[in-house]
């Protein structure tokens, strides 16, 4: 009999970080291919593509060509179920984006072997660091003309400062790419050959331990050379340091041509943690535990027009869920029967009557839930820890049309601001109202929403981008406030000033060395 435990060490979700075009879709593709979630590549294409989107807000995905049916996907591979969460980038990025990160228990971070480390990547890397979760990374498009592979791990230490360890190496890259040397399975994988000679065994002394025409190849010396200065000059080979998530195991390959794909998935699958215990009120509960428990980390509004309903993604973290079940909300004590639940297995969003610690379900909302609720069956009712406020960089002064609509647009704005979908400060003299987002389409979510679901028009004005720091101390002088260091509250009544740029900050800095402000994204 499988115990609970044997199920959840099969369990691995991640995340996939990268900047937009890196390949990110390509490689999903073809990781659902190897697990014969879909028949065809080009699915999940399609549905980035907007081709399955069905609700009336997805217009906006529509227009943009983002789709949020495909945000968790779900596989079957050699045992293992493994859950991928899918971390818009492009306009599209969000909180979500960030929170989603708190779901999962590692991370992908996709490279373009041409352009390096991207912003995007280097956003999504830092909340990562902070929640010390492993990163694999993988370096794709090597079917192309990129950059050096020691410039790549150099950008990488430098401008993420994690150290790197090269699970294999590239021999040549575009036209001239003839495979990976594999350090960690002691073999040379070929890029173009057929299934039988694929792989090329190397001896003790690492080199090719067969005779074949790539032991002229000046390609292959030069591979060699470089095989050797990693292993004088680079990191060592540390799981543990993997699973602190202060190496990363780096990977070479072309996901477009499926090349190095499986080869990283095994050894993902290696050493990728199954899901861990997590903190709560009441101390940590293990994924074993037989009391099942979880948390919302998304919640995902009228995904269908016709019932106006919304989905909240649930990231299970004990026991086992088992279809209509009853459970706590712990922030209400509220009981709750748990009937309407989907699976992201891939193609369809499938009903699902079992899942345990590590897979991600989504649960039909009728505006039960909030952004970072703990559901549990036991009588503890304790709480995860809360999920972090992440630093908006974008603000809008926003106001009703119509100031008959006050009502409305409090309430509107309320339920969106405890959702998630954005965040909400006051201006500490006028009380105006200042939206705060870390991506555009937050603010443009927010306003048809606000139209949709509460019937108010708003009007938006831009203030561009600001830096949010928030005050430590309970009291401040609320004289320091300037056009250029504006002070506000937060829904929780904590003071924050936005500044316009880092001069404006470093210069209220030396001015007023006693106010500490404090970025709750800085992590140490
Ligand atoms: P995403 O925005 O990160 O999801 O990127 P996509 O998966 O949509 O890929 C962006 C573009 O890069 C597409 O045109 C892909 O066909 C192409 N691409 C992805 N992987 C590779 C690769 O390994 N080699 C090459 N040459 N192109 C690739």
């Amino acid at each position: 009999m499988t115990t609970l435990n044997d199920e959840v060490q099969t369990r691995r979700t991640f995340a996939i970080i990268s900047h937009p075009d890196a390949g990110k879709t390509t490689l999903t593709e073809k990781l659902l291919l190897f697990g014969g979630a879909i028949r065809d590549a080009g699915t999940v294409k399609a549905r980035k593509t907007g081709k399955y989107a069905t609700s009336d807000w997805m217009e906006i995905e529509k227009q943009r060509g983002i789709s949020v049916t495909s945000s968790v996907m779900q596989f079957d591979y050699d045992d293992f179920r493994v859950n991928i969460l899918d971390t818009p980038g492009h306009q599209d990025f969000s909180e979500d984006t960030y929170r989603t990160l708190m779901a999962v228990d590692s991370a992908v971070m996709i490279v373009d072997s041409a352009k390096g480390i991207e912003d995007q990547t280097i956003k999504l890397f830092k909340v990562c660091r902070m929640r010390g979760i492993p990163i694999f990374t993988f370096i794709n498009k090597m079917d192309r003309q990129g950059k050096m592979p020691l410039e790549l791990l150099a950008e990488l230490e430098e401008v993420l400062g994690i150290e790197t360890y090269p699970m294999n190496w590239p021999i040549g890259m575009g036209k001239e790419f003839v495979g990976v040397y594999d350090r960690f399975n002691n073999r040379i994988e070929q890029f173009k050959s057929d299934e039988k000679d694929r792989y090329l065994p190397l001896n003790d002394e690492g080199e090719l331990a067969v005779d074949h025409e790539l032991k002229d190849s000046p390609l292959y010396e030069q591979t060699l050379e470089e095989i050797m200065l990693l292993s004088e000059a680079g990191n060592q080979f540390s799981e543990e340091n993997i699973l602190a998530g202060t190496l990363s195991p780096v990977f070479f390959g072309s996901a477009l041509t499926t090349f190095g794909v499986q080869t990283f998935l095994d050894a993902y699958l290696q050493f990728a943690p199954a899901p861990q215990s997590r903190n709560t009120t009441v101390g940590e509960i293990q994924p074993i535990n037989e009391d099942f428990s979880g948390f919302i980390f998304k919640i995902q509004a009228n995904m269908n027009p016709k019932h106006r309903d919304r989905i909240a993604f649930l990231r299970i973290c004990s026991g086992k869920f088992e279809r209509g079940m009853s459970v706590f909300l712990s922030r209400t004590g509220k009981p709750i029967n748990l009937s309407s639940s989907t699976q992201f297995l891939a193609d369809d969003r499938n009903t699902v009557n079992e899942a345990v610690s590590g897979d991600i379900i989504g649960l039909y909302d009728t505006g039960n839930y909030q952004i970072g609720d703990t559901i549990t069956t036991s009588k503890e009712m304790y709480q995860f820890d809360r999920l972090p406020q992440f630093t908006p960089e974008l603000f809008m002064r926003v106001t009703a049309k119509n100031v008959m609509k006050q009502k409305h647009f409090h309430k509107g704005i309320n339920q969106l601001v405890q959702e998630g979908a954005i965040q909400l400060f006051k201006t500490i003299r006028m009380e105006e109202y200042l939206l705060g987002a870390v991506g555009q389409l937050q603010f443009e979510v927010f306003e048809h929403r606000m139209r949709n679901e509460y019937n108010v028009d708003v009007i938006m004005e831009r203030m561009g981008s600001k830096i949010t720091r928030w005050v430590e101390d309970e009291k401040i002088d609320e004289n320091l406030h300037s056009t250029r260091s504006i002070l506000v509250k937060d829904r929780y009544d904590k003071y924050a000033f936005l500044f316009e740029n880092d001069f404006a900050l470093r210069w209220f800095q030396d001015k007023n060395p006693d106010v500490k402000l404090y970025n709750p994204m800085d992590m140490s």
